[in-house]
């Protein structure tokens, strides 16, 4: 897999936590909305100034109990991403989710020209609220997205999806071979580094996977940042065929409702002592996402 140099965007996104410790923001301001992110260059993006994006659509109430008034879509298609599942009409989100995903996914195309693409999955209802199968998507902040593959094969996009996402990437708490690692790290990564991602519920062996190997794919990136992205990683079981993206409530939107903080720090003691016991996995903190397994895609 060619791979390009990737300097430049290590150097942005370094600077993006230094102006974030240098500000004192760790989270959001006083309505519980997102602090931006400064990052202002991605390659392959004419990226408008974060902070001065508005969100001109409506998230309201919470991730479990909401609803969006005037949703944009999603495309069908940009650099690096594939809507999945068309024939759902679930492809309805916030201005903020859909910026965070084309924003992202072109910055990592352009690290990884070839291969599957970023491939999204339910979003939201037109008219946001209740969406089968899901206990959250409600508000236009929660997406589905497919884990990245080794084979590259990407799915035929204008179906409904019966199937779902239906490949799992952890057999007996172990990652399989077309789980494609520095890809999956690479876009995780370049989410997080949107600035206003609030958690990405992914399976517990794969952030303990994640936690181990992030230096070494990633030798450029700071520490901070490393933490920052394996911090908004949350182990949560279901989610071994699919991550969840949640990003935040966008800044002036006083009707959307924020969810607290992650805790700080990388949370990578707490899955590596999880998987080791065989416990059980979810901690008070993780059944208050309120996102109780029916997430199935
Ligand atoms: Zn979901």
């Amino acid at each position: 897999m060619e791979r390009n140099p990737r300097g430049r965007l290590a150097a942005l996104f370094s600077a993006f936590f230094l102006a974030a410790t240098l500000a004192g923001c760790g989270g959001g301001s006083v309505d519980g909305a997102s602090t931006t992110s400064p990052i202002t260059e991605i390659p392959g993006v004419t990226a408008p100034d974060d902070a001065s994006f508005v969100d001109s659509t409506s998230p309201i109430g919470f991730y479990t109990d909401g609803s969006i008034e005037e949703p944009t879509r999603l495309p069908d298609e940009s650099a690096g991403l594939l809507k999945i599942f068309r024939l759902r009409n679930r492809n309805y989100a916030s201005a903020s989710m859909v910026r965070t995903l084309v924003l992202a996914a072109a910055a990592w195309r352009a690290e990884f020209p070839t291969g599957d693409r970023l491939q999204v999955g339910d979003i939201t209802d037109s008219n946001g609220g209740y969406l089968s199968g899901h206990a959250s998507h409600q508000n236009g902040l929660d997406a589905d997205v497919a884990y990245l593959k080794s084979n590259h094969v990407e799915r035929d996009p204008n179906t409904n999806g019966p199937n779902g996402f239906a490949e799992s990437f952890v057999v007996n708490g172990k990652l399989t071979a077309n789980f494609d690692l520095p890809r999956n790290w690479a876009i995780l990564r370049d989410i997080v580094g949107r600035g206003n991602v609030g958690r990405i519920f992914v399976d517990p062996a794969i952030k303990a996977a994640f936690c181990r190997n992030a230096a070494s794919l990633d030798p450029d990136l700071s520490l901070a940042a490393r933490t920052e992205v394996l911090r908004r990683l949350r182990p949560y079981d279901g989610h071994d065929d699919h991550f969840h993206l949640r990003i935040k409530c966008p800044n002036g939107h006083p009707k959307c409702v924020a969810q607290t903080e992650p805790p700080t720090g990388n949370g990578c003691a707490d899955v590596t002592s999880s998987l080791a016991g065989a416990a059980d996995l979810r901690t008070p903190e993780q059944i208050s996402d309120d996102d109780l397994g029916l997430d199935e895609g």
